[in-house]
Protein backbone atom coordinates (compact mmCIF):
# COMPACT_ATOMS: atom_id res chain seq x y z
CA UNK A 1 0.00 0.00 0.00
CA UNK A 2 1.56 3.54 -1.34
CA UNK A 3 0.95 5.45 2.14
CA UNK A 4 2.09 9.40 2.23
CA UNK A 5 1.89 12.15 5.09
CA UNK A 6 0.87 15.93 4.12
CA UNK A 7 2.25 18.16 6.92
CA UNK A 8 1.63 21.73 7.90
CA UNK A 9 0.34 23.73 10.29
CA UNK A 10 -2.98 24.53 8.53
CA UNK A 11 -3.60 27.77 10.90
CA UNK A 12 -5.99 27.93 9.01
CA UNK A 13 -6.58 25.64 5.56
CA UNK A 14 -7.38 27.23 2.84
CA UNK A 15 -7.73 26.24 -1.13
CA UNK A 16 -3.81 25.72 -1.47
CA UNK A 17 -3.55 23.19 0.84
CA UNK A 18 -6.72 21.67 -0.52
CA UNK A 19 -5.53 21.38 -3.83
CA UNK A 20 -2.05 19.83 -3.38
CA UNK A 21 -4.13 16.88 -0.73
CA UNK A 22 -6.51 16.18 -3.77
CA UNK A 23 -4.29 15.97 -6.38
CA UNK A 24 -1.68 13.82 -3.39
CA UNK A 25 -4.90 11.40 -2.95
CA UNK A 26 -4.78 10.61 -6.12
CA UNK A 27 -1.43 9.83 -6.27
CA UNK A 28 -1.77 7.13 -3.12
CA UNK A 29 -3.68 4.77 -1.95
CA UNK A 30 -3.80 6.87 1.81
CA UNK A 31 -2.63 10.29 2.18
CA UNK A 32 -2.63 11.15 5.99
CA UNK A 33 -2.71 15.20 6.53
CA UNK A 34 -0.99 15.82 9.31
CA UNK A 35 -1.57 19.05 11.84
CA UNK A 36 1.57 19.90 13.41
CA UNK A 37 1.02 20.81 17.39
CA UNK A 38 4.29 22.47 17.43
CA UNK A 39 4.35 23.80 21.08
CA UNK A 40 6.52 26.74 20.23
CA UNK A 41 4.44 28.52 17.58
CA UNK A 42 1.52 30.49 18.50
CA UNK A 43 -1.58 29.60 16.07
CA UNK A 44 -4.73 31.38 15.97
CA UNK A 45 -6.67 27.75 15.51
CA UNK A 46 -6.41 25.07 18.06
CA UNK A 47 -4.69 22.17 16.92
CA UNK A 48 -8.39 20.11 17.47
CA UNK A 49 -10.03 23.50 15.44
CA UNK A 50 -7.15 22.86 12.47
CA UNK A 51 -7.97 18.86 12.61
CA UNK A 52 -12.12 19.57 13.13
CA UNK A 53 -12.19 22.02 9.49
CA UNK A 54 -9.80 19.87 7.75
CA UNK A 55 -12.44 16.74 8.52
CA UNK A 56 -15.24 19.02 7.55
CA UNK A 57 -13.72 20.09 4.39
CA UNK A 58 -12.27 16.54 3.56
CA UNK A 59 -15.40 14.21 4.59
CA UNK A 60 -15.83 13.03 0.97
CA UNK A 61 -12.64 11.86 0.14
CA UNK A 62 -12.09 7.92 1.41
CA UNK A 63 -8.51 7.73 0.95
CA UNK A 64 -7.46 10.85 3.58
CA UNK A 65 -7.29 10.71 7.14
CA UNK A 66 -6.05 13.71 9.30
CA UNK A 67 -4.26 13.54 12.25
CA UNK A 68 -2.10 15.25 15.13
CA UNK A 69 1.50 15.12 15.52
CA UNK A 70 3.92 16.45 17.29
CA UNK A 71 7.88 15.91 16.66
CA UNK A 72 9.77 15.08 13.53
CA UNK A 73 7.92 14.98 10.20
CA UNK A 74 10.07 11.71 9.00
CA UNK A 75 9.39 9.64 12.63
CA UNK A 76 5.54 10.00 12.35
CA UNK A 77 5.66 9.57 8.58
CA UNK A 78 7.74 5.92 9.57
CA UNK A 79 4.58 5.66 12.22
CA UNK A 80 1.94 5.61 9.98
CA UNK A 81 3.74 3.25 7.36
CA UNK A 82 4.39 6.46 4.84
CA UNK A 83 7.10 5.93 2.24
CA UNK A 84 6.31 9.52 0.98
CA UNK A 85 5.98 13.16 2.45
CA UNK A 86 4.51 15.69 0.25
CA UNK A 87 5.04 19.16 0.46
CA UNK A 88 3.06 21.87 -1.96
CA UNK A 89 5.28 24.62 -3.34
CA UNK A 90 4.39 27.95 -4.36
CA UNK A 91 7.33 30.22 -5.07
CA UNK A 92 10.80 30.50 -4.98
CA UNK A 93 10.79 32.05 -1.51
CA UNK A 94 9.56 28.75 -0.87
CA UNK A 95 12.47 26.85 -2.28
CA UNK A 96 15.11 27.08 0.15
CA UNK A 97 13.66 25.89 3.59
CA UNK A 98 11.94 22.93 1.54
CA UNK A 99 15.53 22.41 0.21
CA UNK A 100 16.58 22.19 3.95
CA UNK A 101 13.54 20.03 5.62
CA UNK A 102 13.77 17.90 2.52
CA UNK A 103 17.74 17.07 2.86
CA UNK A 104 17.36 17.09 6.48
CA UNK A 105 14.36 14.17 6.29
CA UNK A 106 16.94 12.21 3.81
CA UNK A 107 19.43 12.52 6.42
CA UNK A 108 17.36 11.62 9.66
CA UNK A 109 15.36 8.65 7.16
CA UNK A 110 17.25 7.36 4.01
CA UNK A 111 14.05 5.73 2.91
CA UNK A 112 11.90 7.98 3.45
CA UNK A 113 11.32 10.56 0.25
CA UNK A 114 9.79 14.19 0.66
CA UNK A 115 8.25 14.74 -2.90
CA UNK A 116 7.02 18.29 -3.98
CA UNK A 117 4.10 19.12 -5.83
CA UNK A 118 3.52 22.75 -7.66
CA UNK A 119 1.03 25.35 -6.52
CA UNK A 120 -1.61 25.51 -9.43
CA UNK A 121 -1.11 29.07 -10.77
CA UNK A 122 -4.45 30.62 -9.33
CA UNK A 123 -3.45 29.55 -5.91
CA UNK A 124 0.19 30.77 -5.67
CA UNK A 125 -0.78 33.77 -4.10
CA UNK A 126 -2.34 31.74 -0.97
CA UNK A 127 -0.79 31.82 2.71
CA UNK A 128 -2.40 31.04 5.52
CA UNK A 129 -0.84 34.52 6.84
CA UNK A 130 -2.48 35.96 4.13
CA UNK A 131 -6.19 34.62 4.85
CA UNK A 132 -5.64 35.50 8.20
CA UNK A 133 -4.64 39.24 7.37
CA UNK A 134 -7.75 39.72 5.54
CA UNK A 135 -9.94 38.23 7.57
CA UNK A 136 -8.92 40.18 10.51
CA UNK A 137 -9.40 43.52 8.81
CA UNK A 138 -12.51 42.30 7.83
CA UNK A 139 -12.01 41.38 3.79
CA UNK A 140 -13.68 38.78 1.78
CA UNK A 141 -11.61 35.16 1.96
CA UNK A 142 -14.25 33.43 0.07
CA UNK A 143 -11.27 32.62 -2.57
CA UNK A 144 -9.34 31.11 -0.94
CA UNK A 145 -10.96 29.42 1.83
CA UNK A 146 -14.04 27.06 2.18
CA UNK A 147 -16.82 28.55 3.78
CA UNK A 148 -16.50 26.43 6.84
CA UNK A 149 -13.20 28.23 7.45
CA UNK A 150 -14.20 31.82 6.52
CA UNK A 151 -17.39 31.40 9.16
CA UNK A 152 -14.63 30.35 12.00
CA UNK A 153 -12.59 32.97 11.20
CA UNK A 154 -15.68 35.40 11.71
CA UNK A 155 -15.93 33.88 14.63
CA UNK A 156 -12.54 34.48 16.10
CA UNK A 157 -12.57 38.05 14.73
CA UNK A 158 -15.55 38.61 15.13
CA UNK A 159 -16.53 40.95 12.33
CA UNK A 160 -19.27 41.35 9.91
CA UNK A 161 -17.94 41.73 6.71
CA UNK A 162 -16.12 38.36 5.61
P1 LIG B 1 4.05 25.73 7.34
O1 LIG B 1 4.84 24.51 7.00
O2 LIG B 1 4.80 27.00 7.13
O3 LIG B 1 3.31 25.67 8.62
P2 LIG B 1 1.54 25.40 6.02
O4 LIG B 1 1.06 24.56 7.10
O5 LIG B 1 0.72 26.60 5.70
O6 LIG B 1 3.01 25.84 6.16
O7 LIG B 1 1.65 24.57 4.67
C1 LIG B 1 1.90 23.18 4.59
C2 LIG B 1 2.39 22.86 3.21
O8 LIG B 1 1.51 23.42 2.23
C3 LIG B 1 3.76 23.45 2.86
O9 LIG B 1 4.44 22.49 2.06
C4 LIG B 1 3.45 24.67 2.06
O10 LIG B 1 4.49 25.02 1.16
C5 LIG B 1 2.23 24.20 1.31
N1 LIG B 1 1.41 25.32 0.84
C6 LIG B 1 0.97 26.36 1.55
N2 LIG B 1 0.25 27.22 0.80
C7 LIG B 1 0.23 26.67 -0.45
C8 LIG B 1 -0.32 27.08 -1.73
N3 LIG B 1 -1.01 28.22 -1.84
N4 LIG B 1 -0.13 26.27 -2.79
C9 LIG B 1 0.59 25.11 -2.66
N5 LIG B 1 1.15 24.69 -1.51
C10 LIG B 1 0.98 25.45 -0.42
Amino acid sequence: MRIAVYPGSFDPVHYGHIDIIERASSLFDKLVVAVATNPNKKPLFTAEERVEMLQEVLKDYDNIYVEFFEGLTVNFAMKQGAQVVIRGLRAITDFENEFVFALTNKKLAPTTETVYLMTRSEYSFISSTGVKEVAYYGGNVSDMVPAVVAEKLFEKFNNSSI
